[in-house]
């Protein structure tokens, strides 16, 4: 089926209304309606080229929640007007050792991603910025009740980009966790490793959204642009998420990190970051990557959030301010999600 969506033609230009090919509900398929697409800084870099050359058109998108109207005859776990969401992949291969593990995310045979990715057959996938998507149903996460769609959308990502990382590395009490950035991903960052028992500090550019940061539950804030805070933080933490879309000087955050402390990357910007190890060494510091988070992770992220009542804090927008939006992301000036209203892809 042909629905209404936004791509970006080629790169680095505006997004306009185009349309795009659905596929035909297949046996383990499911018909999503989408409601809300948040946009994600890496729907940015995609579209703007920072990540290499694309197969444009593109419609970015991979925070979407929305209702089941039609599932496959072989699906069992979602049904009819089930309130569903998806991330940032709609497939893989299932038989990896990645896979097997409950890291499709990393599958040893490719991922499909939500956009921008090569489907099973063939053609790119799109994404999110539309009004429907078909996707196989063992990629589509179930919604609990108690998060608004608009505030849950952002989880599909950034929720599970920050929990993650946080869980993996053990963030709870009596552990001092900063994040770095309070964007998208930051302040889902600060909302998750508060409700897990950590100690957060936020390390922003200025403290001009310190007042937010507490309210989000950061214990502490800081400017970044201040050189005292990399003087008075000097080996205090166990756990760094940086979440910044730019480069960063990592040598000076490695020298804030603990004994034993690490430093995860979630930022992907488009420069290579360079280290210095003996920042590493001089605390037996580790600095880290990690990429969203598996489809069974990303179910229990959404319960966790169901739970502590964590909803990302968002602008909803309709689809024809997807443009100025990204020039507010770029500036730092998102408070702290765009979320796309999809009836407005006409
Ligand atoms: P965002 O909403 O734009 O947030 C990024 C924040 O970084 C900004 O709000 C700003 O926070 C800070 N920042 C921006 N430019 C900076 C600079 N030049 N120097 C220092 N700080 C700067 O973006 P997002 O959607 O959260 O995504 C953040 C990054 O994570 C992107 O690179 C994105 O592609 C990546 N990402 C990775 C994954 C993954 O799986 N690893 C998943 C999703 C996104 P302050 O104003 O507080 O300083
Ligand atoms: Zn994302
Ligand atoms: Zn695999």
């Amino acid at each position: 089926m042909l629905v209404n969506a936004y791509a970006a033609p080629a790169a680095g230009e505006p997004l306009v209304p185009t349309t795009v090919t659905r596929r035909e509900v297949g046996s383990n398929d499911v018909l999503i309606k989408i409601e809300y697409a948040g946009i994600c800084h890496s729907d940015i870099h995609t579209v703007r080229g920072d990540w290499g050359p694309q197969p444009f058109p593109v419609t970015p998108g991979h925070e979407i929640i929305g209702t089941v109207v039609e599932a496959g005859a072989d699906v069992t776990n979602h049904k009819v007007s089930d309130r569903v969401g998806v991330g940032c992949m709609v497939n893989s291969c299932r038989e990896c050792s990645n896979c097997r593990n409950d890291d499709e995310q990393y599958c040893l045979n490719g991922t499909v991603f939500t956009y921008a990715s090569a489907d099973r057959d063939g053609t790119a996938t799109q994404g999110g910025y539309s009004t429907h998507v078909v996707v196989d149903a063992d990629f589509v996460l179930k919604v609990p009740d108690g998060i608004a769609s608009a505030e849950a959308a952002p989880l599909l990502c950034a929720g599970i980009t920050t929990y993650s990382p946080l869980q993996h590395w053990g963030a709870g009490p009596g552990k001092k966790v900063a994040i770095v950035g309070l964007g998208g991903l930051g302040h889902l960052g600060v909302k998750i490793a508060h409700a897990l028992g950590a100690e957060v500090t936020v390390l922003s550019q200025t403290l001009k959204k310190q007042e937010d940061g507490l309210r989000l539950g950061a214990d502490r804030y800081y400017a970044t642009s201040d050189p005292d805070t990399f003087k008075n933080l000097a080996n205090s933490f166990d756990l760094i998420v940086n979440t910044v879309s730019a480069d960063i000087d990592v040598d000076a955050y490695l020298k804030l990190l603990a004994v034993n402390g690490t430093l995860v990357n979630v930022g992907a910007p488009a420069e290579p970051m360079s280290v210095n190890v003996f920042s590493l060494l001089g605390g037996r510091r580790s600095f880290a990557g990690s990429m969203i988070g598996g489809i069974a992770a990303t179910q229990d992220m959404l319960h966790f959030c169901a739970e502590h009542h964590i909803g990302a804090d968002v602008e909803v927008i309709s689809a024809d301010e997807i443009n100025t939006a990204y020039e507010r992301v770029l500036a730092s000036d998102v408070r702290y999600r765009f979320v796309i209203d999809a009836s407005t892809f006409v």
